[in-house]
């Protein structure tokens, strides 16, 4: 979440994926009083803005509710065209305005989420979009790569970061030099991340393999691409159990400079194996 606005700027559209709903919504209210709130330090939590977004009561928040005219809930085309047009109008009591999709991976239809694509390409000034999923391969991938993906650590997915500074990682394996990998390693020395970063690393080495034996990325395919490239199957077995060893040394609490250097020179010497 904080990677998201380190940047002191809130991305216009995110989704937020988590196998729980339930998690995903506190973090769309939590995104919502950022995106509301007026003080430095955002979100506050304290001001009238704060307030009544962790309340639900902001008045330019909207949880947009799906049409159950029909026999399954969704959100219809005249549905994401009014909401368009609401965009425009001046937001309420805030300088923001927030729309909240829960369950965006079931309740979207193909045909909506088109409508709600030039709306993206888009975006009125201030206005922030929040599709909360399980998944978010459920949308399409036009939308996706307009938005921010988050997905929430700690209910069995992989936190953003951790994913970023795998693929740090991944590049800096089959980088010129090695202290790339060495400097992309040192991501590692977070206590927390670690296992997280290493279940990540193992997700892009397994692109590799899947996308050499024909198949399709499931995590990067850019960064499985470049790792394809350069390393063959044997290489890549070996790196997924080096991402093993890793695993046990985490357990056994090694010093973290150790495991890095290790790391680095296992990773490299596979690469430059005949
Ligand atoms: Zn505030």
């Amino acid at each position: 979440m904080e990677t998201l606005t380190a940047s002191g700027r809130l991305p216009h559209a995110v989704i937020i994926e988590s196998k729980d709903q339930k998690k995903a919504g506190e973090a769309a209210t939590l995104l919502s009083a950022y995106a509301v709130c007026q003080e430095q330090d955002k979100p506050c939590g304290v001001c009238r803005q704060c307030q009544n977004a962790l309340n639900h009561t902001h008045a330019d928040i909207r949880n947009v509710e799906p049409d159950k005219s029909g026999k399954t809930k969704t959100y219809k085309i005249d549905q994401i065209r009014a909401l368009a047009r609401d965009a425009q109008i001046r937001p309420n009591d805030a300088d923001a305005k927030v729309y909240i999709f829960e369950e965006a991976d079931t309740r979207f239809p193909e045909i909506s989420q088109n409508a709600f694509l030039k709306l993206l390409e888009e975006p009125p000034q201030r206005i922030y979009f929040f599709l909360l999923c399980r998944s978010a391969k459920a949308l399409l991938s036009t939308i996706r790569s307009r938005c921010a993906v988050v997905r929430l650590s700690g209910d069995g997915t992989i936190g953003v970061e951790a994913v970023q500074a795998a693929e740090a990682i991944a590049g800096g394996i089959v980088a010129r030099h090695e202290y790339e990998l060495l400097k992309a390693l040192s991501a590692l020395s977070d206590k927390e991340k670690q296992g997280e970063i290493i279940a990540a690393l193992r997700l892009l080495l397994r692109d590799a393999l899947v996308l050499l034996s024909g198949g399709d990325a499931m995590q990067n395919k850019e960064t499985g691409r470049k790792l394809a490239s350069k390393l063959t199957r044997a290489k890549l077995l070996a790196m997924l159990e080096l991402c093993d060893s890793a695993d046990d040394m985490i357990r056994q609490n090694i010093n973290i400079n150790l495991l890095t250097t290790w790391l680095c020179g296992e990773f490299r010497r596979i690469l430059w194996q005949r």
